[in-house]
């Protein structure tokens, strides 16, 4: 099964009423993780890298992983392959040509203009080859890979149509209160503001920063029209975690897989409760 982009996968998720999990993941054992929990399921699923893990690792790895572990898993389910927080152009030309299937440029701490103008540009690249494109309008609050992001702007409603139109994504991750990395106390999100935003766009709305936020804030924004969730701290805690432990509790074991497949296990039972609470008993 190839690689598909976000755009059927996450219409179909609004028509359905259910909200596609998209995961970061850093090395092989969490995209086994993640397409294990994929496969239980039978839910589509977005396999997402950052910049600082495409440093890490690079985009050949993760695209040749991606795939063998697909082919491997003989999996039926639709997944997509897509860079996260894009922070340049070139990148996520980089991306696109490493055969990614959907892109983010995250343009947000730009002004209005200048996002619009750096999106258009990548969407205008990406389209060509049937990529899609998420793009980001406000500015969400945290700390994301190695990126620290002030706490302040949420996305402008008003702005929507416009920034959607004139930049041509297909995505648009808000900022509506949620923070990427740890919360201090219970996250308080905009219900009314990503109402808004959804009465001034049909484009897909993509919550960030989701770890940590209680389930039934989650479903709620669901309801409102999120389609695209983001995961990266939940598994990033459940892998090293279980990773720790299993090398504190056997420190005789030398054999990596004996400690890794471990973690491995982990983050493929968060990515299965995720997807599990995400679709609320819905079929995928
Ligand atoms: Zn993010």
């Amino acid at each position: 099964m190839p690689l598909v982009n976000i755009i059927d996968m996450l219409s179909q998720a609004t028509e359905k009423g259910y909200g596609v999990a998209a995961f970061n993941v850093e090395n092989l054992e969490t995209i086994q993780g993640v397409i294990g929990a994929a496969k239980k399921t039978g839910a589509p699923v977005i396999i997402q890298t950052t910049p600082s893990s495409i440093k890490y690792a690079g985009i050949g790895n993760f695209y040749g992983m991606v795939k063998a572990t697909m082919e491997e898993e003989r999996i039926k389910s639709p997944v997509a392959l897509h860079l996260d927080h894009g922070s340049s152009f070139e990148l996520a030309v980089k991306a696109i040509q490493g055969r990614y299937s959907s892109v983010m440029i995250d343009g947000s701490q730009l002004s209005l203009i200048d996002n619009i103008d750096l999106t258009s540009r990548v969407t205008s690249i990406a389209h060509l080859l049937g990529v899609s494109v998420e793009a980001e309008l406000g500015s969400i609050g945290g700390k994301e890979d190695e990126l620290e992001i002030d706490e302040s702007g949420m996305t402008d409603p008003s702005v929507v149509a416009r920034f959607v139109n004139e930049s041509g994504c297909d995505a648009l991750a808000v900022a509506i209160g949620t923070m990427h990395g740890f919360y201090k106390g219970e996250p308080k999100l905009d219900f009314n503001r990503l109402s808004q935003i959804r009465n001034n766009t049909d484009k897909a709305i993509v919550l960030h920063g989701t770890s940590g936020v209680p389930d039934d804030i989650v479903q709620k924004c669901i309801e409102l029209g999120v389609s695209k969730v983001n995961y990266a701290t939940d598994l990033r805690v459940a892998f090293t975690k279980a990773l720790r432990d299993s090398v504190i509790n056997s420190p005789e074991k030398y054999d990596p897989k004996v400690h890794i497949k471990l973690a491995r296990e982990a983050v493929s039972q968060v990515a299965t409760d995720r997807i599990l609470m995400l679709s609320r008993g819905r079929s995928f």
